[in-house]
Formats: C-alpha cells, structure tokens, sequence
C-alpha cells in the first residue's frame, strides 16, 4: 500500500475532486444498505400477516427512491474519482515526455525506444488504475464493508455478525501473498513487454534492410518467440490474478454457511425473526463486492507499485550535461579556439581526440577530413555540447563553451547531421523547424540556398507536400537538401555540414557551395567531406587520423607537402576522369 504514500503529493494536488468522490461513495455505501433492512421489514410483515398496500408502496417507494439517488451518485463518482487518475497520467506523460527531450544521446544509447514507449504507456496505464480504481477500491472496501458489518451487528445480531466474520482473517493474509506473487510476475511482463516493444519498433524501421536481405523469416520467428515470451509471463500474472476470486468466493461461501447453520438456530430460539435472517443474509450478500474489491485492490497495487517504480527510475536519471549557475544566456560569437588533450567515450577506454589545437577565426570555413572513425563528428559535437566529458577547452567567442546556456550555445549553431531526419510533415514545416514564424518568403530563400527550390516546386502539392516517414520518397540528396534547408532558414553564426553532401553530385555541391559563399559572408561555415573537392576553398583544412590531427594548412600548402591530403586529392581527381571518360 505504500504506493499510497508516494501517490500522496497528487491525492493533495486533486483533493477536491477525491474528497468530494469519496465522500460520494459513502454515501451510495449507506444507501446500499436500506434495500435488505426494506426486505427483512416486508418478510416480517408477511409472516405475521400484517402487510397492506399502503405498507407494501411504501416500502417500494423508498426503494425507488434509493435506487434513481444511487445512480446520479455513481456517476458522478466516478468522474470526480477516475477523472483525477486521468489527469494524473497526463502529468506523468507530460513529465517523462519533457524528460525525454532533456537526455543526451548516453542516455539513448543506454535506452531501448521501444522500452520508453512501454514505460509511456503500459505503465502509465498501471499506474492511472492506482490512482483511479485503486482508490475506488480501497475506500468501497473499507466503507461499504464497514458500514454493512456496523449494521449487520447493531440492527441484527452481533453474535451471527462475529461467527461469519471468522473466516475473514485468512482471506487478508492469503490476499497478501498473492499480492507479492503478483508484484514478481508483473515486473516480468512489463519487462517483457518492453522487450517486444522494441523489437517492433526495430522490425519496422529496418523493414527495408530486412527484406534487401530476404530476412522476414528470420524476424517474423524472432517476433514470434518474444511475443510468446510476453504471453507467457502475462499468463503467469493472469495464473496469480486468478487465485484472488476463488478464494474470496469460497471464504464468502463459508461466511454464508455459518450465516445458515447457526442463523436458523437463532430464528428457532426466538433470537431473530425470519426477517431479520433474511435481512442479515442480504447483507452477507452485500459483503461480496467489498471483499472481491479488496482482493482486487491488492492486485490494483501491486502492478501500480511495479509501474511506478519503473518510471521513477527513468525519471531519476539525471540530465548528464546541464548548464553552470549563471550561464550566459546571449547567443556567442567570434573565433573559435579548440584546445583537447583527449577525449573518450563514456562506454569504451578508447581514446577517440587528442591533441586537438586550432583557432578558427570569425567569418572563417574550415574543411576537416579524414578516414570514417577518425573522430571529424565526435569533434563537431564537442562544440555545441551534444557530448561532453573531455580534458581541455574549448572557447567560443573568447569564452569557454561551458559558460554559456546549451540553449544559447545551441542557438548560434546550425548543424547539419550525417543522419538527416525529416519529420512528418509539409517541406515548408521542415524547413521552418527552428524558426516556427517563418515567413515564405525567408523559407524560399533558404530552400534556394540549399539548391532545393527546384526540386520541391516539382513536387505534386509543392512546398506543402508531406514528407518524413509517411510522405512521399525522396532521393537522399533531397533529404540533405532539406536538412540543409532547415539550417540555413536561422542563419547561424557558425554552418556545420557533416557530410551533409554525400549524396548531392558534384555539380550541385559546387553551387551549394557557392551560394553559401556568398550569402554567409561574415559567417563561420565547418564543412566536413569525403569529396576532398568540398573543402578545396575552405580558409583551412584539418586532416585528422585516429583521432589526432595529421595535417593541417590551406589547400595549397598541404598539396605542397606529402601525406594523406596529396594523395587522396590525386586519387579523386583519377576518379572524375576515369567517370568521366567512361
Ligand atoms: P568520423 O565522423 O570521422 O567518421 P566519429 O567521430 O563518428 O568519426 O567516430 C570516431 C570514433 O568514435 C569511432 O571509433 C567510433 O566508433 C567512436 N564512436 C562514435 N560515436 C560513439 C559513441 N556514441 N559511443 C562510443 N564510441 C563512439
């Protein structure tokens, strides 16, 4: 019951509603019990033979009366009750969402999505039915069972009340290990669930790779065991659940049958009239829902305290980059002075940068290449704090990247990723993604800068066609096109293109390049590319090896000096003849 407790911040923040609920549901609980005490009164009359209309409509009058009160009451808490369990999962969604938007790539890498949206939902959900029939629970078993009890020993007999009630005991203590029963096996299908989240999620997005591949057997099988594997574990919590009502059916039975034995005993006596057997009985009766709900409640709990545990502990993971007291919150701008002694990854010893030392000045393009896993995106990173956890500094504006807002850092940045993501939605919507108030026109502008214009007035409904991934193809030269698009549109102090042109041919490169040349004078551009053709103009070129710089100069100077710089230069230029020849 201790999710109570640490429910015990929302029941205050949603006082009104649960008071008003469960002061409700008292009130349906005492009405609840006229209808037995009505019948005990009419059998009495009936065996003595004193009943007459006027009695008989009476009575059915306050039943009547009874019953259409109980149906307003019920609805309404019902709404004061589980409309406030609503509102408590729309809390925690909001929370683990805006929690999500927080974490840095460890924290993904860490994470399975598939896992998150189990715990954004299926948990949720368990965690909702705490709050909302948990609570229903909790109060209808303690206040109608109270209330019929307190009745049955006050207004009948309170020795037949005290025999039917020894069976009792063993239902709270067989109810509780169910209960521990039940928390174990339901961690496992949550778990489990997860798992197979996962897996859709992972089917679903390499769909394409798994059929080039002529793999859907192999995924359809593996889908298959996890799925099994949920089923079961589901099987195992439903095999628990199922021992709850049993159990209480035969306890009540036997409540029922001392009720029987040792009530007709008492009638003979002289102790209590039929009536008031019957009457008592009703009320046994009445006791059903109270228990079965008690049963019910630890099961409620159980799954709640399993949930709740499990977005807890999501929630308690800490942002791993967070801003210093004070953060400058202005936008920098200026040079750039790289100065890491080293750097590594949190999840491997391997050093990834080293002696990494350059000044990149105002207004500059820098060029950096180098084999793939040199380190080109770890170092770009760095920068705007994607990453963090190195030894040096890095300045931005003469002050250290780490004294200012990530959001002002961030603001000064577009980054243009290897990865490009379109999201679902219209080309003039992805383009306009950080700027929200864009006007067309600055959206035409920056499409036309990334040499797209063309390409998208082709497009069936033009700049409002749906991309992303429920829109319509396109070539991955559009996509970079686009992200670059997306960049330009706040035209940031400093242009990161991380292989951003991969897939544009060189022709289209070369006027992207150019374009930005001229608009983004003044501007600091870092350009990183295989096609060395890329960087050729840049004010300076880094060549990195195994995480260290190899190289580093104009164009000019380094095709002056033998390395890796001369001769990937020559074997390009080899290329485009032999292309272009063939
Ligand atoms: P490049 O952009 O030059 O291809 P990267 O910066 O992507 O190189 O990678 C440099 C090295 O860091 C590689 O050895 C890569 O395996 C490793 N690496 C990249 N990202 C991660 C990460 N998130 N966790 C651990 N190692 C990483």
């Amino acid at each position: 019951m201790s999710i109570f407790k640490d429910l015990w911040w929302f029941f205050k923040k949603e006082k009104r509603s649960y008071m008003l609920g469960i002061i409700l549901l008292a009130f349906v609980a005492l009405l609840e019990l006229i209808p037995p005490k009505v019948i005990g009164i009419v059998v009495d009359h009936l065996t003595v033979n004193t009943l007459t209309k006027d009695i008989l409509l009476k009575w059915l009058g306050v039943l009547l009366g009874m019953a259409i009160t109980v149906y307003v009451l019920r609805y309404w808490w019902r709404i004061m009750i589980f409309g406030a369990s609503v509102r408590l999962a729309r809390l925690l969604r909001n929370q683990l969402f805006e929690h999500f938007t927080k974490m840095s790539q460890n924290f993904y890498q860490k994470r399975r999505i598939g896992d998150l949206m189990a715990h954004s939902t299926n948990d949720l959900q368990a965690i909702q039915q705490t709050a909302g029939a948990g609570i229903l629970t909790l109060v209808d078993s303690l206040l109608t069972g109270g209330f019929v009890m307190i009745t049955m020993a006050l207004t009948i007999s309170w020795k037949l009340t005290l025999i039917c009630l020894i069976p009792m005991p063993f239902m709270a203590i067989l109810t509780n290990h169910y209960g521990t029963l039940l928390h174990k096996s339901f961690h496992k299908a949550q778990e489990a669930f997860s798992s197979l989240n996962d897996k859709v999620q992972e089917s679903i997005s390499g769909i394409k790779v798994i059929k080039t591949f002529g793999q859907e057997k192999e995924d359809t099988d593996s889908f298959v065991k996890q799925s099994k594997d949920v089923v079961d574990k589901n099987i195992s919590v439903a095999r628990v659940d199922a021992l709850f009502d049993p159990t209480i059916s035969l306890i009540v039975g036997i409540s029922f049958f001392l009720a029987i034995l040792f009530g007709s005993r008492f009638v003979m006596n002289g102790e209590m009239t039929i009536g008031e057997l019957i009457s008592f009985t009703t009320y046994l009766g009445l006791l059903i829902w109270p228990m079965l709900a008690f049963g019910w409640l630890f099961n409620i709990v159980e799954r709640g305290r399993a949930s709740y545990d499990r977005v807890n502990s999501l929630l308690a993971e800490k942002e791993d980059i967070t801003d210093v007291r004070g953060a400058i919150m202005t936008r920098p701008t200026g040079d750039i002075q790289y100065n890491i002694q080293s750097f590594a990854y949190p999840t491997s010893d391997e050093m990834v940068l080293k002696d990494i030392i350059f000044t990149l000045h105002k207004g500059q393009t820098l060029g950096i290449v180098g084999k793939t896993g040199a380190g080109k995106t770890t170092l770009l990173k760095l920068l705007f704090r994607e990453i963090e956890g190195y030894e040096g500094d890095i300045k931005f504006g003469g002050n250290s990247i780490d004294s200012y807002s990530r959001e002002a850092l961030r603001s000064s940045i577009g980054y243009v990723p290897q990865d490009h993501f379109l999201f679902s939605a219209t080309v003039a919507d992805n383009i306009s993604f950080a700027k929200p108030d864009a006007s067309i026109g600055e959206i035409y502008e920056a499409a036309k800068l990334a040499h797209i214009h063309h390409d998208i007035i082709q497009f069936t409904d033009g700049y409002e066609t749906v991309v992303g991934e429920r829109g319509v193809s396109l070539s991955g030269g559009q996509k970079q096109r686009i992200s670059i698009a997306r960049a330009l549109i706040v035209d940031p102090e400093v242009l990161i293109l991380d292989d951003s042109l991969s897939a544009v041919d060189a022709k289209t490169e070369e006027a992207i390049l150019s374009s930005l040349k001229q608009n983004r004078q003044g501007k600091t551009t870092v350009i990183t590319s295989h096609r060395l053709s890329a960087i050729e103009h840049a004010d300076l070129i880094i060549v990195l090896d195994n995480g260290g710089i190899s190289q580093y100069g104009t164009h000019r100077e380094l095709m002056n000096e033998t390395g890796w710089y001369k001769d990937m230069y020559h074997r390009q230029q080899l290329e485009i003849l032999v292309e272009h020849g063939g």
